[in-house]
């Protein structure tokens, strides 16, 4: 009895305060209509601003320490002045380097209502729409990707984590852990992305022997050498169980060999996997593409990432599967306090992946979809291709030299018309560039050749991006001459 009126008490004396984080409907508005205000404001300002500035040392102020309520107005100017003023604008038409993020608008919005909602997205016995929305968009992906009309997997945070989630599941297939890791063999192109190499290592598969196939003269995985390999390796009595080949590589946009790779992988029951993070979306507009992507319905497991190929703000990838018992064999777990979600007839989320709780991804990817329909997007990635062979041509007449015409819409290039040592040359024309800011270019080494890269992947970017891009390289050489 004592007990209990101790605790009405202290309850009476808290609720008070703990009910203040429940905000009145005026003051959501409030703030609501100041975040939607700067919103506006950094998007307009997007056209006029650089791309990049370049920032060495502590990039926030103490002003960010946690401690008293803070205004909306306060916050806001703190994070438009050292957040958004420095380092890389993902969302700028002039981010051409890495693998543009560009951040499509709905998007934000469709995190705003899964936030608000905050729909359970990991368990369909909870959240049976949010689920069943996520399962239709990795299915619709099989369909436009031709990949399989069935298709079945999860949406990541990117395409790392789908990289993991494919290398664990073709890992329990052939059931590596349970015999000599070291008898098993992998194999993938030396332009792989590392999240390949870094995955690999987290799924404890670097004991394997893991074989780096040598690429052609268009970056492209060349298909005798794995040929040879494998065979080599099955006359040592190895398993070859995993096969991994690139729709699109990072550096060049190298598409693979994929009919020919899968013909190999399917004689020897090999897993094979495709890293179309980047190259995946482009299938929508493949007419346009230089080479055949008809045959992504041979792989295993498939790689992309909406949040390059879809334009959505990073934090959305996905990894899309045909065979759903090999994935819940990995991924598949129950618990006790879980007894009331068990619902055989339904694929979860937190059945085919490493996650339990999650944000609710689908909503920031369909919304967009939903809204704006798809041919908006087939037009802008259509349109990216062509402006990258602009790039090929243009940058060309200023006497830069050009690796492989591109696949898709990422390329190098470098300047070769000086006496200096060309790698030197080049890396100091990079950081001219970088210091310039206005457009935002990176680079890559490939067989000890430095080389200026564009990726071109943002739907913001036009012709008179490439061109201010253009302008912006003959600034710098001039500079660097
Ligand atoms: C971007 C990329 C990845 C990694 O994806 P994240 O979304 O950055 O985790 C993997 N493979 C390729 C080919 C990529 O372009």
């Amino acid at each position: 009895m004592h007990e209990l009126k101790r605790i009405t008490e202290e309850l009476r004396l808290v609720e008070g305060s703990a009910r203040e984080l429940q905000l009145t409907s005026n003051e959501r508005k409030g703030i609501t209509e100041a975040v939607v205000h700067y919103g506006e404001n950094f998007i307009e300002e997007l056209k006029t601003r650089d791309a990049f500035k370049k920032h060495s040392g502590q990039a926030i102020s103490e002003a960010w320490q946690i401690d008293f309520p803070t205004s909306i107005e306060t916050v806001l100017n703190l994070i438009k002045d050292e957040m958004d003023s420095t380092g890389l604008i993902p969302s700028s038409e002039g981010h051409l380097g890495y693998i543009p993020g560009s951040g499509i608008y709905p998007a934000a919005l469709g995190d705003y209502i899964a936030a608000v909602n905050n729909h359970y997205a990991g368990v369909h016995f909870a959240g049976p729409a949010a689920v069943e929305l996520e399962n239709y968009l990795i299915q619709w992906m099989g369909e436009i990707l031709d990949f399989s009309p069935q298709a079945v997997g999860n949406l990541t945070s990117g395409g790392s984590i789908a990289n993991l989630i494919a290398i664990v599941t073709a890992r329990d297939r052939s059931n590596v852990m349970e015999e000599n890791p070291r008898d098993f063999c992998i194999y993938m192109s030396k332009q792989s992305h590392h999240s390949l190499d870094k995955a690999i290592r987290i799924a404890g598969l670097n004991q394997c022997r893991i074989r780096i196939i040598e690429v052609d003269e268009h970056y492209r995985l060349d298909v005798e050498s794995l040929r040879e390999l494998i065979e080599v390796d099955i006359s040592h009595g190895k398993v070859p169980f995993l096969c991994i080949a690139n729709v699109g590589t990072t550096d060049t946009g190298a598409i693979d060999p994929v009919e020919d790779i899968a013909d190999i992988c399917t004689r020897h029951n090999i897993w094979l996997h495709l890293d179309a993070a980047y190259g995946g979306f482009f299938k929508m507009v493949e007419e346009d593409v230089t080479v055949p992507m008809d045959k992504l319905h041979l792989a295993d497991s498939l790689t992309v990432d909406p949040h390059k190929g879809l334009f959505l703000p990073y934090g959305t990838g996905a990894c899309i599967f045909k065979d759903v018992s090999a994935l819940s064999k990995s991924f598949h777990y129950q618990a006790g306090y879980m007894q009331d979600a068990v619902e055989p007839e339904t694929i979860s989320p937190a059945d085919v992946s490493p996650e339990l709780t999650k944000h609710f991804r689908g909503m920031r990817m369909w919304l967009p979809l939903k809204l704006l329909g798809l041919d908006r997007f087939k037009a802008s990635l259509k349109e990216k291709l062509w402006l990258c062979r602009y790039f090929y041509h243009k940058i060309q007449e200023m006497g830069f030299e050009v690796g492989p015409y591109p696949d898709l819409s990422v390329m190098i290039y470098r300047y070769t018309d000086t006496e200096e040592n060309l790698n030197k040359f080049n890396k100091r024309l990079v950081e001219k560039i970088h210091a310039d800011g206005a457009v935002f270019i990176s680079s890559t080494t490939i067989n000890d050749i430095f080389w200026l890269r564009l990726a071109v992947l943002n739907f913001r970017t036009h012709k008179e991006t490439i061109d201010r891009c253009l302008a912006m390289i003959r600034r710098c050489l001039e500079k660097s001459s």
